[in-house]
């Protein structure tokens, strides 16, 4: 296994978990184990660094997060109703599909009213007929106008890439509107639907999104626990370099350059961002390779900040909210954690948790001011948002380069291209983030794909021995 982010780990577990467990070694090229999931104490708060939710509308994670035995601390958020802060207050965020309207009507206190009467035309334009993916931003702006795509999609889409809304891929972000849009007569028509069908879906009591009381972070010490138990090796500070053949199956080249360091294998998962996968398989998939190097990543910032709950304006309700590029702030987002999620706010006791996210692709440059100043810049954005006058009590910031990567126009085709490219090499695969989703039960979905391949190798392995 190479990389030990949820998918390698989650892909190990599928493994060692499973009828015929293998000899598992994970190789983890940091120190820490967890990739874009860690967590830290902020005041003696537990807070997590990277992800803090997972979706609980599809099992994987769940199921995952039960399976390694944190069933009692699986949580669901205490409030997820958040904001757009556009202009000079938080307004609250019209139904949509991924920032799509499915109201027109309800659109106008985020658009003004003259977009939001374009939104209203939509469907007199011909209908869309999609055949080939597009760039949601772009198709959307130019059906339903530019403040749609400026306002909506890139706040609540382009925000879960941290990338921009005109070069998303439709087919890869929102593939259930994809679908839609190749017979729905209009592109609100396809909306209205889809949340019509969500709405049925989510009975009462259902939630979205799930965390673990303590932070979500804690699937990772749970599951290397989990593993380690099983008989996994764990080597931390083991970055693969190179991936090749030989006759007893896969070598990985690991260690320090001069002095490499080589592992045999049967059969090989690899579990890494887009751009070290490219590197360690140049030549043993070069098709691959190269389709990998063209990911683009977005870096980002998470500014954690604890300020007094008395302070905490009582005109800030809900779990947060979102920021337009457009709007110009230095904050994408902002989450109050101990509104959120009920463990942050017994754990933070007088005092409440926040966090923010800042930089997008593109604005690198953001995340070259020093840690103070960008905590001094969200907790001033807070100010202006919100009201939040008092000093912030401490701060914590937490820099993902090459955080998330980017689904671009044609995503999903090259993804296929690149899995092809893997399958004809047997015992190997492919998961993670770069693939096909970038939340963690996405990711832990594709880990179980990967898991099921390898295994079928190495049961046809076992088979020929005998
Ligand atoms: C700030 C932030 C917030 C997020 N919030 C959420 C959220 O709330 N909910 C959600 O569902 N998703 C969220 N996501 C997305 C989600 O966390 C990630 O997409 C997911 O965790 C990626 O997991 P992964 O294992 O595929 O990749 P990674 O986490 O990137 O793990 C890959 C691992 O491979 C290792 N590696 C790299 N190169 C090598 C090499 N050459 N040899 C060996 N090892 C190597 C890395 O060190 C790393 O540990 C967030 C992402 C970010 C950045």
């Amino acid at each position: 296994m190479v990389g030990g982010g949820i998918s390698g780990l989650a892909a190990a577990y599928a493994l060692a978990s499973g009828p015929n467990p293998p000899r598992i070694t994970v190789l983890e090229a940091s120190p820490r184990l967890g990739g874009k999931l860690a967590g830290a104490e902020l005041e003696g708060i537990p807070v997590d660094l990277g992800a803090e939710s997972v979706l609980a509308r599809r099992p994987e994670a769940v199921d995952l997060i039960r399976a390694v035995g944190l069933d009692d601390d699986l949580v669901h958020p205490a409030t997820t109703s958040a904001g757009l802060w556009i202009g000079d207050r938080i307004r609250a965020i019209p139904p949509t599909v991924m920032g799509v309207p499915t109201d027109a009507a309800a659109t106008v206190d985020v658009l003004g009213e003259e977009a939001a009467e374009q939104v209203a035309h939509e469907p007199e334009l011909p209908e869309p007929a999609l055949t080939d993916d597009v760039a949601i931003g772009r198709f959307v702006a130019d059906r339903m106008g530019p403040a749609v795509t400026n306002r909506l999609i890139d706040p609540l889409l382009g925000g879960v890439y941290a990338g921009r809304a005109e070069e998303i891929s439709l087919a890869a972000a929102v593939p259930e509107l994809f679908a839609k849009l190749r017979t729905a007569p209009s592109l609100l028509a396809a909306t209205a639907e889809l949340r019509e069908i969500g709405q049925r879906r989510n009975t009462p009591g259902t939630p979205v999104f799930a965390g673990i009381r303590g932070g979500v972070n804690r699937l990772i010490t749970a599951l290397e626990e989990d593993l380690t138990r099983r008989g996994v090796e764990i080597r931390r500070s083991a970055t693969v370099r190179r991936i090749s053949r030989n006759h007893a199956g896969y070598e990985l080249e690991t260690g320090p350059a001069p002095a490499p360091q080589l592992v045999q294998a049967d059969a090989v998962i690899v579990a890494v961002p887009a751009s070290p996968a490219s590197r360690m398989l140049a030549e043993l998939v070069p098709a691959a390779s190269t389709e990998l190097a063209t990911v683009e990543y977005a870096s980002m910032a998470i500014v954690t900040l604890a300020v007094r709950k008395k302070d905490w304006p009582a005109a800030a309700t809900g779990s947060g909210f979102l920021v337009p590029s457009v709007e110009g702030r230095t904050i994408k987002a902002s989450t109050y954690s101990h509104a959120k999620w009920q463990w942050s706010a017994e754990a933070g006791g007088d005092l409440a948790v926040l966090r923010c996210s800042v930089g997008r692709l593109g604005e690198e440059y953001v995340l070259q001011r020093s840690d103070e100043e960008l905590a001094a810049l969200a907790a001033a954005d807070l100010r202006t948002a919100v009201g939040l006058e008092a000093p912030v009590v401490g701060s914590l910031v937490t820099r993902w380069g090459g955080g998330l990567p980017q689904y671009a126009v044609g995503h999903l085709e090259r993804v296929d291209r690149v899995e092809a490219a893997v399958g004809e090499q047997a015992g190997l695969a492919v998961c993670g983030a770069a693939y096909r989703g970038v939340g963690i039960a996405a990711c832990v979905a594709s880990a179980g794909k990967a898991a099921t391949r390898v295994q079928t190798h190495l049961d046809a392995l076992a088979t020929m021995a005998k």
